[in-house]
């Protein structure tokens, strides 16, 4: 079983990278992808827990991009961490990250509680700042019922937290990711809430950009989302993709491994891959 989006500790995931690895294992995931938010942190490690677990890893990050003002994630699968434009492009993200975490925190603090940031900061660790934890922080300071609430109430967009950001240009992420070897993968195409129009040229200019596939079977979306994508993956010609986008036991995520298959008709992205035995086969019966 495929699962090629998920998150850890190294940006918004509750989960260490060895320890979700374990889990998804235990899930039934034969081929696991960590896919943080603008950072390969947590792939070494996660590489580790994979041969232990006896799983293949796909070592992934999911791009923050900015396409004609809407914020959009491109996932490029089977990327080489150490390429030097990647690592750039994503050291970049990171700087623009950290500001835009400083100033809504300057802007959250204003309005709501003294020493946001500061909490926010600490509860990240080494790992990205996102907005989720600030919406984790708001929840446990009681300044919204749930880690949703706080999204709706102060960081989606238009809210009095949301910091609108310039990410990277989609033709700049899907460079990096190919550059390195990768397979550029358009995130949860139904949650970005663009008109069907939009959502086609949006598809359309992936593909002529170099993307390669879409992310059909996506746990962030609801059942008509998926025949939504297809259509959208025959349309343009790309790859099909399935990922859980999981991030965690909280907040309505969707569980590991729990992905429906995805429609037949369409090429699974990994057939791009070759086959990759799996480095430990148990004996049956012991
Ligand atoms: P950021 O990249 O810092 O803007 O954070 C985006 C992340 O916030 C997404 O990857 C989701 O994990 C999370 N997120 C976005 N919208 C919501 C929402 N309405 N409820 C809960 N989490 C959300
Ligand atoms: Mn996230
Ligand atoms: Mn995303
Ligand atoms: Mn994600």
């Amino acid at each position: 079983m495929y699962d090629l989006h998920t998150h850890s500790t190294a940006s918004d995931g509750a989960y260490a990278p060895t320890d979700l690895v374990t889990r998804a294992a235990a899930a039934g995931i034969t081929t696991l992808a960590l896919s943080d938010h603008d950072s390969t942190a947590g792939l070494a490690e996660a590489q580790g827990a994979a041969r232990a677990a006896g799983i293949r890893l796909i070592p992934a990050v999911e791009i923050s991009a900015t396409w004609r003002g809407h914020t959009v994630h491109i996932v490029g699968l089977h990327i080489a961490p150490d390429s030097g434009p990647l690592k750039q492009g994503l050291a970049h993200l990171r700087a623009v990250r950290q500001e835009r975490a400083r100033e809504m925190g300057r802007r959250l603090e204003r309005k709501l509680i003294p020493g946001l940031f500061e909490a926010v900061s600490a509860s990240a660790g080494d790992g990205m700042i996102t907005r989720t934890h600030f919406a984790r922080q708001l929840a446990a300071l009681g300044l919204a019922g749930d880690a949703r609430d706080a999204f709706e109430r102060y960081l989606a967009r238009g809210k009095p937290g949301y910091v609108p950001t310039e990410w990277a240009e989609p033709a700049e992420a899907i460079g990096w990711i190919r550059t390195a070897g990768g397979t550029a993968v358009l995130a949860h195409p139904q949650r970005y809430r663009l008109s069907g129009g939009q959502l086609r040229r949006l598809v359309g200019e992936f593909q002529e950009m170099g993307g390669a596939a879409l992310e059909v079977v996506s746990g962030n979306g609801a059942l008509g989302d998926t025949q939504a994508s297809a259509e959208c993956a025959r349309r343009f010609g790309l790859l099909a993709s399935c990922g859980s986008d999981f991030h965690g036991p909280d907040g309505g995520w969707p569980k590991l491994g729990r992905l429906p298959p995805l429609p037949a008709d369409l090429t699974p992205v990994w057939s791009l891959w070759s086959p990759h035995p799996l480095p430990r086969q148990r004996a049956s019966g012991s």
